[in-house]
């Protein structure tokens, strides 16, 4: 019989005041049921909506009058707005596309830099009921247009330079486009509307329509890391895992500051800089700026951050201009950094601590699951490399492989691995609130996502006796050679073990002998000439420490393909490698 929920233990005051730890408190009879029912508040009449809860739910009450946002523009000059200011302006917004015969369910894009306009139409789109998508504002035209068209998009809010530059070009190809709306107090562009003058003429006051729990919210595209992105579609109720992983894996308090560098036109970006904190009623850091890593250190300083979460090539970056930078800033503010997005080095971890003096958590998830599945957790034993344990209510195992990498069914039934050690495909059970509904007009696609009960992630990892994950790579990036299996991911952490490496992807090339050998392409620190000696010393380096599963031939390459989410796109690398064909390129990052 499961024990009663203690509603004792119900908020993180009463946990630290019960002298719990957060992990042990995570596994204190958590279900999605009481999550939704003790965290999140419901529409008065019933149901739930994601714009409710991270607006509607703190206006009556002292935090009204917290701020919200900080966002920081490219010049660094800070624009406040509290919850109560988010409330009208959201209202407004969603008064508007009710005046542009916006129904609910429709999708409305925004193609918008980080900053208060973004905040105001997303969360006004949700408080509305229409369907939000953010886009990443580095996209080409092309990209843009093929997600607009892709998604069904009915509204789009912009800015006059990206309107010009990304979708005045294809505007007459996204025929079902009706209103395209343009920030600024400028004389809006031909065929567009202008925001401002349209927020000034509608009125404030909004009240959140009844919202099914099961009620389309949000379209998120993938990063595009494997192949063509998929439009994951979720759902209003997911704010009941952004509520709950923040506090978990984040271990979010409404007093902390929190800053999340991802762009909303990533999922990371809109759960945990959007969703999440904004339901826990905190204050959010929004820096509009790209990577820098004196703005970012700047940042984190001057804002007093309590918790940063960011990405691994970040972190690396951070890396690469060395400790003392680091050891120049005030960081005493930061309780610890999280990590997501793609493998996090040991390496980065143990630099983490001695130069940041701070922990770094990483932790795993998807598009598709819609928030994070499985993290390090404060007060918890860090095992760098690892991605740490699942979170309470989701249930994760490894599946047994067949030969193409992926699981095996048989008889329309999978194995699941219970040895420590073995690689398998890491599944979940189906049944939190945040994964995805379908990957839109794509249900073939959707429906290879299942077998026999459990959603399969497409990745690879191993789990250790006391149930910490460890990534091994995604089922398509995997290398067999000789008869081994080899994890690009533990190949590119021992090249960056070395003093001289920045980073470094990692590919199997086919071979007649072994059926493919590791070949590693490395970008070295600042600084380090390249050299023949160099290259037959890394060689030998990783061949002392990983034997037959060495890289048997290494280049320099000062440009590794990323996505750009900031992944390294090691299927670009290897379609490079062998003259095929590159395939969709629309996330790819241009320079770097
Ligand atoms: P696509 O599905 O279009 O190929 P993508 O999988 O990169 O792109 P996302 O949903 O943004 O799109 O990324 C999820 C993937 O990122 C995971 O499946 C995993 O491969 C990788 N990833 C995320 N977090 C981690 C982590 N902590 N460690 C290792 N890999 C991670
Ligand atoms: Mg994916």
């Amino acid at each position: 019989m499961s024990s009663p929920w203690k509603p004792v233990l119900k908020t993180p005051a009463e946990r630290a005041r019960a002298n719990l730890s957060l992990y042990a408190w995570a596994r204190h009879d958590f279900t999605w049921e009481h999550a939704r029912r003790d965290w999140l508040h419901g529409l008065p009449g019933g149901g739930l909506n994601i714009g409710y809860e991270t607006v509607d739910r703190h206006l009556g009450t002292e935090h009204r009058y917290k701020t919200a946002l900080r966002c920081l523009d490219r010049r660094g000059v800070t624009t406040e707005l509290t919850y109560a200011e988010l409330g009208r302006s959201t209202g407004r917004f969603a008064n508007l596309l009710g005046r542009l015969g916006v129904r609910r369910g429709d999708r409305v894009f925004l193609l918008l830099p980080r900053g208060p306009d973004l905040y105001v139409a997303a969360l006004g789109t949700l408080r509305f009921g229409a369907v939000l998508s953010p886009l990443f504002p580095a996209f080409g035209p092309e990209p843009v247009r093929e997600r607009i068209d892709r998604g069904d998009g009915v509204v789009l809010v912009t800015t006059p330079e990206l309107y010009a530059a990304k979708v005045a070009p294809v505007r007459d190809r996204l025929p079902g486009l009706r209103h395209v709306l343009v920030t600024g107090d400028d004389r809006p562009p031909a065929g567009t509307l202008s925001l401002g003058a349209m927020l000034a003429g509608a009125d404030e006051r909004w009240v959140v329509g009844a919202t099914d729990p099961g009620e389309m919210a949000l379209l998120h595209f993938t990063s595009g890391t494997t192949g063509r992105p998929k439009g994951a579609v979720h759902v209003h109720e997911a704010v009941v895992a952004h509520y709950a992983t923040a506090l978990y894996a984040l271990d979010l308090h409404p007093d902390d500051v929190f800053w999340c560098t991802a762009d909303p036109g990533w999922v990371t970006g809109t759960s945990y800089s959007i969703v999440a904190p904004l339901a826990h009623g905190l204050t959010v850091v929004v820096d509009a700026g790209e990577f820098d890593a004196q703005r970012w250190y700047r940042t984190l300083e001057q804002e007093r951050v309590t918790v940063w979460y960011t990405a691994p090539t970040a972190l690396r970056m951070l890396m690469r201009h060395g400790t003392t930078l680091a050891r120049g800033h005030d960081l005493s503010a930061l309780r610890f950094v999280a990590s997501v997005g793609e493998p996090l080095n040991p390496e980065v971890v143990v630099w983490g601590q001695q130069a940041l003096g701070r922990p770094v958590h990483d932790n795993w998830w998807q598009t598709e699951t819609g928030a994070i599945m499985i993290s390090n957790f404060a007060g918890l034993e860090i095992r760098p490399g690892s991605m740490g344990r699942p979170l309470p209510g989701v249930e994760v195992a490894l599946l047994d492989r067949g030969e193409d990498g992926r699981a095996r069914l048989t008889d329309g039934h999978v194995g699941v691995i219970a040895e420590p050690g073995a690689v398998g495909e890491l599944a979940l059970r189906p049944g939190w609130p945040s994964m995805f509904r379908g990957y839109l007009h794509e249900p073939e696609r959707y429906a290879r996502c299942f077998a026999d009960g459990w959603y399969l992630s497409g990745d690879l990892a191993r789990q250790d006796a006391d149930g910490y994950f460890w990534f091994v790579g995604r089922g398509d990036d995997v290398i067999k050679s000789a008869g081994h299996l080899i994890g690009p991911f533990e190949v590119e952490n021992v090249l960056m073990e070395h003093p001289t490496v920045a980073e470094a992807g990692v590919i199997g090339r086919p071979d007649p002998v072994a059926g493919e050998v590791v070949k590693a392409f490395v970008t070295l620190r600042p600084g380090v000439e390249r050299s023949d000696d160099l290259r037959l010393e890394l060689l030998g380096f990783a061949r002392r420490r990983l034997g037959g599963l060495a890289p048997k031939e290494i280049v320099f390459d000062d440009h590794l393909p990323h996505t750009r989410s900031g992944k390294v796109m090691r299927r670009l690398l290897r379609a490079r490698e062998l003259g095929l064909p590159e395939g969709d390129l629309s996330t790819l990052e241009s320079t770097r």
